[in-house]
């Protein structure tokens, strides 16, 4: 988004929220819940429901890039072991070690389901819809999150990511489907 845009993102929100997550006294870098899906919201209000949309997926592929450095090794999915799996092997493990760290290190609850040739994503507790009520699923940083690992993941092929429920819209938990046959 470039600097200048951050700082204004940030200078929308209360300050008790984003700015002091931000701050370099955080010295754990933790964010709220109430932060996370407060950004997305900022994101919808200033650059409309799609622009926001395509910004929060494009942060959400960031994120990817940044956790696999911090996190890759500990998790074993930078090793060759790892990388010489085949594709569904592939898909298989790295969605339960994916979903395993967020549930350890998070308070996101994650649940993984495979059926009919498709990965069920399951956030049962959500930080980026967090308290809001929409008409469309909003969870967009997850959708962007998981393209950005799954093109990783495979080298370079693009997979059908969609999110089909949303806790935003009255669903019981959010979830996104994932088609394990890449499209290209
Ligand atoms: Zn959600």
């Amino acid at each position: 988004m470039g600097v200048k845009r951050v700082d204004a993102i940030l200078r929308l929100s209360p300050p008790e929220n984003l700015i002091q997550d931000f701050s370099q006294e955080n010295a754990d870098h933790s964010f709220s819940f109430e932060s996370i899906s407060l950004l997305q919201s900022i994101l919808e209000q200033e650059y409309g429901p799609r622009g926001g949309r395509g910004l929060a997926l494009r942060i959400g592929r960031a994120c990817f890039k940044y956790g696999l450095r911090e996190y890759g090794s500990m998790l074993g999915l930078t090793e060759m072991a790892f990388r010489l799996l085949s594709l569904p092997v592939k898909l298989h493990i790295g969605a339960k070690t994916f979903a395993d760290l967020f549930n350890k290190h998070t308070d996101q609850r994650v649940r993984v389901e495979e059926k009919d040739n498709k990965i069920f994503w399951h956030i049962e507790r959500c930080p980026l819809c967090w308290e809001r009520k929409t008409e469309e699923s909003i969870c967009h940083l997850a959708v962007g999150l998981l393209q950005e690992s799954l093109y990783w993941l495979s080298g370079g092929k693009i997979f059908n990511v969609e999110e089909i429920a949303c806790i935003a819209k009255g669903d019981a938990v959010c979830t996104i489907v994932i088609d394990q046959t890449p499209l290209s």
